[in-house]
C-alpha cells in the first residue's frame, strides 16, 4: 500500500482503466481540493496538496494549520457541526453540493459517498475550490442588472442578428407602458419582440443598428402625441468586437415643450410675439453671410411714444407696440420680409428689396400706416409717428455692424429732418456722424480747460425806459483752428450726449457771477436746453450758481422753448416749478416757431413771452407777421406777462414792435452779443481784432 506523499495517508491502490496509477497519484496532481473523511469518526483521513493550499488561504478564519488538517474533525467546516454529521450519516443525502463562506473567501463544496471493496458507505469524499471570484462576479453582475433595472432611464438590448430585444430594464417596461396605447405591443410582451414595432421605417433602423460605426446615434421619435428621445450606442465586449447595439430612452415630452418655450422666450419678444433682436442679428448675418446677398434694411422708431406712454401709462403703452407690430406684420407679408422688435420703440424689417425708388415707397407705405391714429379705450385714439432709417447691403455695408450702423444713422438723419420721414443712408451722413464726435469730444476738452468758452451778453431794453432789463447770455465757442462756432453748430452736439447738463451748468455758473458784477443791477437771461429739463440737474445747479454768487435769485431768468414742454411734459414743468419756487423768473423763448400753444402758456406760469425774431423781421413787410406780433403782445399784456420782441435789427423792426405794443426789445439795432470786459483781451488776441463791446453798464 503505497503512501500520500503530503498526508501520509495510506490509500489504496486504484484499479481498473487505470492500471498502476494510483488514487493518490492522480490526487497529488489535481488542481482542485480533494479530502475524504472517515464517516465513523467524522475526522478526515486524507487530504490533496491541492486542499492543503486552499486550507492556507482560509486559514484565518479556520483558526487551524493546514499542514495538520489530516485527523482533524469535520465539524470545524460547519457552523453546526451536528447539522453536517446528519447528513453525512445519511448516505441518501449524497451527493451534496453546498457554497460556504469563511471570512471573505467562499468555497464550493460538494460531498460525495465513497463506498468500500464492502459497497458499505464507511466514508465522504469531499470536493472542493475556493469560488470567491466567481461569487463576487455573480454579486457584481447581480448589482450591476440591479441597477440598470432602477436607472431613471430606459434601457434595453438588441440581438444585432435577429433585432430582437434581448434585455429590457424595469424602467424601460414603466416607461412603455405610459405610451403602449400608442404602440402595436404590450409593454409586458416587448422582451423577444423585434424592435422593429418602434420605426416607421424598420429598414432603416436596421441598417442604423448594424454597423457600430453609426453609435452612438441619438433621435428623438414621435409615439403618438409623446416624444421620446432615442439613445443608441454600441456594447462591445471586452476584446471590442460589437455584441449589439443598448437603446437608452426617456419620454421627453414635456421637456420638448418647455425647450419649445424657452426658444420662443429666447427669440421672440414676449410682447409683439416679433423676432426679437438677437433673432434679428443672428437672421441677418446669416442673410449676410450668403455669397451674392443684397437686402434692404429699415429701422424704424416711433416718434412722440415715449409722451404716449408717460402720459397714458405703461400698459396703454404695450397695447400701443402690439398694434404697431400687427401693422408692420401686415405689411411686411411678402416673402424674404421679416419684422423684428430690437426693443423699446424700435423696429427693423429686413427685405429683399434694395432698389432706392422700391425702398422709399416701402418707407412711405410703413409711415403711412404707424401714424394712422390707434384706437385706445372707450372713444378715444392715439397718436404716433415713424421715422426710418435705411440702408442697403452690400453697398452699405457686408457685415452686420456696419449696415445696423449705418441704417442708425439714416434713422439719426430722418430724426433730424422733422421725424415722420425716412432717409437713405448716404457717405454724408457718416461724415457728419464723425463730425459730431470730433466736436463732441472737443466740447468735452473745452469744458474741463474752459479756456474756449466764452458767455456774450446782449441786452434786453424796455421800450418805455429805454433801460436795460436784462441781458442775455449767449454761449461762444472758440476753437483755435476752426474760430468761432456759434451755439447753432454745437449745442445740438451737446444734447445728443449728456454734456448739455454740465454746459449748462457752467453757463449758469458763468451769468450770475458776471451779473453779480453789474452796477446796474439788470437781471441776466440764460438759455436752457429742453435735454437739460427732467434730468433734476436744473435746479441743484441754479441753486448752486446763485449761492457761489450770491446774485439774488430775482435777478436771474432762465429761458426754455416750447419743446422743453413737449418731451417730458412732467418732469419739464416739475424742473421749472422748482427753480421758480426759489424766486427765479422763467422766460418762453423763441414762440411762434413751434408749437404756439395756448395751451402752454397756461401750463406754466410764464413770466415773460419772447418772440421770436423771424415774425419781427417780416412783420415789416408782411401783415400777419406783424399780426401775430401784435396778437401775442396782447396776450402777455392781458396774461400781465412781459412781451420781448427779438431780433430788432432796424429802426423800422423797432418802430413796428412798439407799435404793436411789445414791452421789451432785444436785437442788432440795441446791441450785438458782446463778450464781458475781462474776456476783451483774450478775444483780441485770437482775431486781432476788437470785438463788439458789450453793452453792461
Ligand atoms: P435765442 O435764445 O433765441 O437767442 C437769440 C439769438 O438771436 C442769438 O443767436 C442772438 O445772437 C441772435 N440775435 C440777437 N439779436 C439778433 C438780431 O437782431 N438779428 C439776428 N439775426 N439775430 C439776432 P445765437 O447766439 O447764435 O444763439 C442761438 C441759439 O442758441 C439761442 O437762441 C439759444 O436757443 C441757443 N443758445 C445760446 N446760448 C445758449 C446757452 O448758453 N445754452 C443753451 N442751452 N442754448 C444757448
Ligand atoms: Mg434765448
Ligand atoms: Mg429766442
Amino acid at each position: 500500500m503505497k503512501r500520500c506523499a503530503s498526508t501520509g495517508v495510506a490509500l489504496a491502490p486504484a484499479e481498473g482503466p487505470l492500471g498502476p496509477i494510483s488514487f493518490s497519484q492522480i490526487c497529488d496532481v489535481m488542481p482542485i481540493g480533494v479530502m475524504t473523511c472517515d464517516l465513523a469518526t467524522f475526522t478526515i483521513d486524507y487530504a490533496n496538496p491541492s486542499s492543503i493550499a486552499l486550507l492556507h488561504s482560509i486559514r484565518g478564519t479556520l483558526g487551524i494549520d493546514p499542514d495538520r488538517i489530516v485527523g482533524t474533525s469535520i465539524d470545524i467546516f460547519h457552523p453546526n457541526p451536528g447539522d453536517q454529521r446528519d447528513l453525512l450519516s445519511q448516505p441518501g443525502n449524497l451527493p451534496h453540493k453546498t457554497r460556504m463562506r469563511f471570512g471573505d473567501e467562499w468555497l464550493d463544496l460538494s460531498i460525495h459517498a465513497l463506498p468500500g471493496p464492502d459497497g458499505r458507505v464507511g466514508r465522504a469524499l469531499l470536493v472542493w475550490s475556493i469560488a470567491t471570484a466567481e461569487v463576487l462576479k455573480g454579486q457584481e453582475e447581480y448589482r450591476l442588472l440591479r441597477m440598470i433595472d432602477d436607472m431613471p432611464v430606459a434601457v434595453m438590448t438588441v440581438d444585432p442578428a435577429t433585432y430582437r430585444i434581448t434585455y429590457i430594464n424595469e424602467t424601460s417596461k414603466r416607461t412603455l407602458s405610459q405610451i403602449e396605447a400608442h404602440l402595436p405591443i404590450k409593454a409586458r410582451d416587448l422582451m423577444g419582440a423585434s424592435i422593429d414595432v418602434f420605426h416607421r421605417h424598420p429598414t432603416h433602423q436596421r441598417r442604423l443598428l448594424a454597423d457600430p460605426a453609426n453609435l452612438p446615434h441619438h433621435a428623438r421619435i414621435k409615439v403618438g402625441p409623446e416624444v421620446l428621445d432615442l439613445q443608441a450606442s454600441a456594447v462591445r465586449g471586452t476584446d471590442g468586437t460589437y455584441l449589439g447595439p443598448m437603446l437608452t430612452w426617456s419620454i421627453v415630452t414635456q421637456q420638448v415643450a418647455a425647450e419649445a418655450r424657452i426658444h420662443q422666450l429666447a427669440h421672440y419678444d414676449t410682447l409683439t410675439g416679433l423676432a426679437n433682436r438677437s433673432t434679428f442679428r443672428e437672421r441677418l448675418e446669416a442673410v449676410l453671410a450668403r455669397e451674392g446677398s443684397a437686402l434692404g434694411l429699415l429701422f424704424i422708431d416711433l416718434d412722440g411714444f415715449k409722451v404716449v406712454n408717460d402720459s397714458n401709462g405703461h400698459l396703454v403703452g404695450d397695447a400701443l407696440l402690439c398694434q404697431v407690430a400687427d401693422r408692420l406684420r401686415a405689411l411686411c407679408d411678402q416673402p424674404g420680409t421679416v419684422v423684428s422688435r430690437l426693443g423699446g420703440d424700435e423696429f427693423a424689417v429686413t427685405t429683399p428689396l434694395t432698389e432706392p425708388r422700391a425702398l422709399a415707397a416701402f418707407a412711405d407705405r410703413l409711415i403711412d400706416a404707424l401714424v394712422a391714429p390707434y384706437p385706445a379705450e372707450g372713444e378715444r385714439s392715439l397718436e404716433v409717428g415713424a421715422s426710418i432709417g435705411i440702408a442697403v447691403a452690400p453697398e452699405h455695408g457686408h457685415e452686420p455692424e456696419a449696415l445696423l450702423a449705418h441704417a442708425d444713422m439714416a434713422l439719426y438723419a430722418a430724426k433730424a429732418a422733422g421725424k415722420r420721414t425716412y432717409r437713405l443712408f448716404c457717405a454724408e451722413m457718416e461724415t457728419r456722424m464723425r463730425d459730431r464726435l470730433r466736436i463732441e469730444a472737443k466740447l468735452r476738452a473745452a469744458l474741463t480747460s474752459r479756456d474756449e468758452l466764452f458767455l456774450f451778453y446782449q441786452p434786453i431794453i424796455d421800450v418805455r425806459t429805454c433801460t436795460v432789463t436784462a441781458r442775455e447770455g449767449l454761449i461762444r465757442w472758440h476753437q483755435p483752428i476752426r474760430g468761432w462756432l456759434s451755439p447753432g453748430e454745437f449745442i445740438p452736439v451737446a444734447e445728443e450726449s449728456r454734456l448739455i447738463c454740465d454746459l449748462g451748468a457752467w453757463v449758469l455758473r458763468r451769468a450770475c457771477e458776471d451779473a453779480a458784477t453789474w452796477a446796474d443791477k439788470a437781471r441776466v437771461a440764460v438759455n436752457v436746453s429742453p435735454r437739460q429739463l427732467g434730468t433734476g440737474t436744473l435746479a441743484p445747479a441754479v441753486l448752486e450758481a446763485l449761492l457761489a454768487s450770491g446774485l439774488p435769485p430775482d435777478r436771474l431768468e432762465i429761458e426754455v422753448t416750447e419743446s422743453a414742454l413737449l418731451n417730458d411734459e412732467k418732469a419739464g414743468l416739475a424742473d421749472l416749478r422748482r427753480i421758480r419756487d426759489m424766486g427765479v423768473r422763467v422766460a418762453l423763448d423763441d414762440f411762434g416757431t413751434g408749437f404756439s400753444s395756448l395751451a402752454h402758456l397756461r401750463a406754466f406760469p410764464f413770466d415773460k413771452i419772447k418772440i421770436d425774431g423771424s415774425f419781427v423781421r417780416d412783420a415789416v413787410a408782411r401783415p400777419d407777421c406783424a399780426a401775430i406780433v401784435g396778437v401775442v403782445a396782447d396776450l402777455g399784456r392781458r396774461l400781465g406777462v412781459t412781451t420781448v420782441a427779438e431780433g430788432v435789427e432796424t429802426q423800422a423792426h423797432l418802430d413796428l414792435v412798439i407799435a404793436e405794443g411789445c414791452s421789451e426789445v432785444q436785437g442788432y439795432l440795441l446791441g450785438r452779443p458782446a463778450p464781458r470786459e475781462a474776456d476783451v483781451a483774450v478775444i483780441e488776441g485770437f482775431t486781432g481784432a476788437r470785438p463788439a463791446r458789450s453793452a453792461v453798464a
